[in-house]
């Protein structure tokens, strides 16, 4: 083991989210514009070897939870391969993955036999209409039926179900996903709607907040808060006769910078240690020039000593992130 990653506030990094793609095959209003996104070419995008390799450094150093996500991760072919990779990781123990669903229907075995045992699925509405609207893609079934397939196994809990809160458009079906939450094995949870949508349209006064939908969802169903691990992004809550359970991520009105203890690596390499930060550091290029595994660690542990406070979105002074959530990875 090497001594773990620290950043400049003392807090440990634990966490990190792998974007193996910036493609999608959805234009979500909150992430993409509509057309017109400049895509990676095959060869700037990190390989498997490559994301290995720097997985077994990280978690050398105490990185020991992966979320692969994207744009659409599973738009990338044979995904599961890369699972597979990742589950043999020394010091890897919690492998995740962050999935719009529509290929859930023919990779969720795939994945569940190449290792993976944690999934979030995005869905913003349950209405096909709404769900259109938003996504830009008419394809709600298509994601209900991933959702149902992940559903047969067992072995890949808990699958959560992630909604993007936007006042204004959230509030009519809170309730309907309270319900789905009480209907099913599935965990949803509200994110609230941050600044890193392409058409950068954000405002402010377009947040949901957790704390307004938690009170919508009180009105008809009591909640009782349920303990989250201090890294934790999401506070849990369950339903008070014990059927189901919700989570509120809210990093606009509730920030947790001060516990974060996570990085990204964008799909062309590039580490950022700060969903919010502009500046990025190229892991690619040491790493295709023969970089010893050693000299990454270095590269990482500066990237890391430079991690922001905090953000500082609604502060005066504050920048629009300059690259969509799909070309982060989210
Ligand atoms: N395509 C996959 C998906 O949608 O689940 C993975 C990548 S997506 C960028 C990861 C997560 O970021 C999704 O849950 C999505 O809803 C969320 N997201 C994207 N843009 C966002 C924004 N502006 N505010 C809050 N969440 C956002
Ligand atoms: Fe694609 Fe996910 Fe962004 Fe929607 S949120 S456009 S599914 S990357």
């Amino acid at each position: 083991m090497r001594p773990p990653l620290v950043d400049s506030f003392d807090r440990r990094i634990e966490s990190v989210r792998v974007s193996v793609t910036d493609r999608c095959n959805f234009r979500c209003k909150y992430c993409m514009p509509a057309e017109g996104l400049q895509w990676l070419q095959r060869t700037e995008v990190l390989t498997f070897e490559e994301i290995e390799r720097l997985a077994t450094i990280l978690a050398a150093m105490g990185v020991f939870h992966v979320r692969l996500t994207g744009g659409e991760p599973l738009v990338r072919r044979d995904v599961p391969d890369l699972v597979e990779r990742l589950v043999k990781v020394p010091g890897l123990t919690d492998l995740a993955l962050t999935t719009n669903g529509i290929a859930l229907r023919t990779l969720a075995g795939p994945l569940v036999d190449a290792g993976l045992r944690r999934i979030n699925v995005s869905l913003d509405s349950l209405d096909h209409s709404r769900f259109a609207e938003i996504t830009r893609r008419d394809m709600l079934d298509r994601v209900l039926e991933g959702l149902e397939e992940a559903e047969r196994y067992p072995e890949l809990r808990p699958i959560k179900v992630n909604a993007v809160a936007m006042r204004g458009f959230t509030e009519q079906e809170v309730i309907a996903f309270a319900e789905l939450a009480r209907r099913k094995p599935y965990v949803v949870r509200f994110i609230e709607f941050m600044p890193l949508d392409a058409d950068r349209t954000w405002k402010k006064a377009d947040v949901l907040t957790g704390a307004e939908i938690r009170a919508m969802i009180e009105t008809v169903y009591p909640l009782v808060r349920l303990d989250a691990p201090a890294s934790s992004t999401a506070e849990r809550w369950g339903f008070a006769d014990g059927t189901g359970e919700m989570g509120f991520i809210n990093p606009v009105s509730e920030p947790f910078c001060s516990s974060c203890d996570r990085i990204r690596i964008t799909a062309e390499g590039a580490l950022r240690t700060c969903l919010f930060a502009n500046e990025e550091t190229d892991l690619r290029t040491p790493l295709r020039s023969g970089a010893s595994d050693l000299e990454l660690e270095q590269i990482i542990r500066a990237a890391v000593l430079n991690k922001r406070m905090k953000h500082e979105i609604g502060e005066p002074g504050f920048v629009h992130s300059t690259k969509s959530m799909s070309q982060i990875g989210g």
